[in-house]
């Protein structure tokens, strides 16, 4: 078949690479604009590798995606990186994950040699872009129209999140905005400490970690046999995923702990309203899943509303994050979309600049 030449030839339509580097794999993938992975692969992080070899073993996997590009034109490389990242100078400067990789500027190093722009981002910035270009930002009943502003939060073992905004990343000045997990919730002098050094912020009352903490902090209100006690019993500790389960059967403590992770949510939530006006705010992170399992998603929207202070403020969707695992790499593609597209598509009112 002879190329036309037409936009509308896919064959033709540019691809990105993309790579998710985590603590113990760097994946790459070369995605086309529909988000389709047309090829894969993945190399593990050596234990004990210095900054030079697992920057050379990851830029390898990169070129070899580069040869996967089935003759297409390639828009660029996006890198997903759990960590800081300095906004002005691209350096990672620290990662938690990786700790041998801070200080590293990948875009100097990977530029060169892959003969294309290379862009960094952090993991929890990049989920939002996924989500925005691939995920839960993208058009859907009733509004039927792609997110303007799309707030990304996940609660995990932490609280991060991200802020897109027509298309592109809020970053702040140093790279380091929207820390909504950062926020002060409660004020009271003995307000549970955050691994931040501040007190009281929304990740110390409603992440993963901070809700198996309350609830075993409770544990001598609990009624002995409940199923919270029973879970404490069987492993000497008991996660937020625990919390969840036991609530879902009634356990009057998890209950109470849940009440409490929720009204810190909405707060939280609203604030986030008021800061940003979203019209698409993303959950993810397996404390979202348990919320789910509680069908508690619906009270947390309505809360959140009752706290926007206007009638902008209250025209938001809440939706769970839909990208699952591959939310690094979707979202490390997006960010080649974002640096290369204006607008971010043909024919969306809204998104021109
Ligand atoms: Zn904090």
């Amino acid at each position: 078949m002879t190329a036309t030449g037409s936009p509308h030839n896919l064959a033709e339509s540019p691809v990105a690479l993309a790579m998710d580097w985590g603590g113990t794999w760097a994946r790459a993938a070369v995605i086309d604009r529909q988000g389709q992975p047309l090829w894969q692969d993945r190399v593990a992080n050596q234990p004990g590798a210095l900054q030079d070899e697992l920057v050379t073993a990851a830029g390898e996997l990169l070129l070899e995606a580069k040869g996967n590009a089935g003759g297409r034109p390639i828009a660029g490389a996006g890198i997903a990186l759990a960590g800081s990242i300095d906004a002005a100078t691209n350096m990672l400067l620290s990662s938690p994950n990786l700790p041998a990789l801070n200080g590293v500027t990948l875009p100097e190093v990977w530029e060169p040699m892959l003969n294309m722009p290379v862009w960094v981002g952090n993991d929890a910035n990049l989920a939002a872009l996924g989500e925005c270009y691939y995920g839960a930002g993208q058009p859907m009943p009733p509004q039927n129209e792609p997110a303007r502003t799309l707030v990304f939060v996940t609660f995990s073992t932490g609280v991060g999140a991200g802020v897109v905004d027509r298309g592109e990343i809020f970053m702040g000045a140093a790279g380091a905005a929207a820390e909504v997990g950062h926020m002060t919730i409660d004020l009271r002098a003995d307000a549970p400490a955050c691994a931040c050094g501040n007190s009281g912020c929304l990740e110390a009352m409603a992440s993963g970690t901070a809700i198996g903490r309350a609830a075993q902090a409770r544990l001598a209100n609990a009624t002995p046999g409940a199923p919270l006690q029973l879970a404490y019993e069987a492993n000497a500790a008991i996660t937020g995923e625990d919390v969840f389960n036991a609530a879902e059967r009634g356990d009057a403590v998890a209950l109470e702990v849940v009440n409490d992770a929720v009204a810190a949510i909405i707060v939280g939530m609203g604030n986030v309203l008021n800061l940003f006006n979203p019209d698409v705010v993303v959950m993810g992170g397996g404390v979202t899943q348990g919320l789910m399992q509680l069908d508690l998603l619906g009270r947390i929207e309505d809360g959140m509303r009752r706290r926007a202070m206007s009638s902008g403020h209250r025209r938001f969707q809440l939706a769970p994050a839909t990208l699952g695992d591959s939310q690094g790499m979707v979202g490390a593609a997006s960010l080649v979309w974002s640096k290369t597209e204006r607008p971010v598509a043909p024919d969306q009112p809204g998104l021109t600049p």
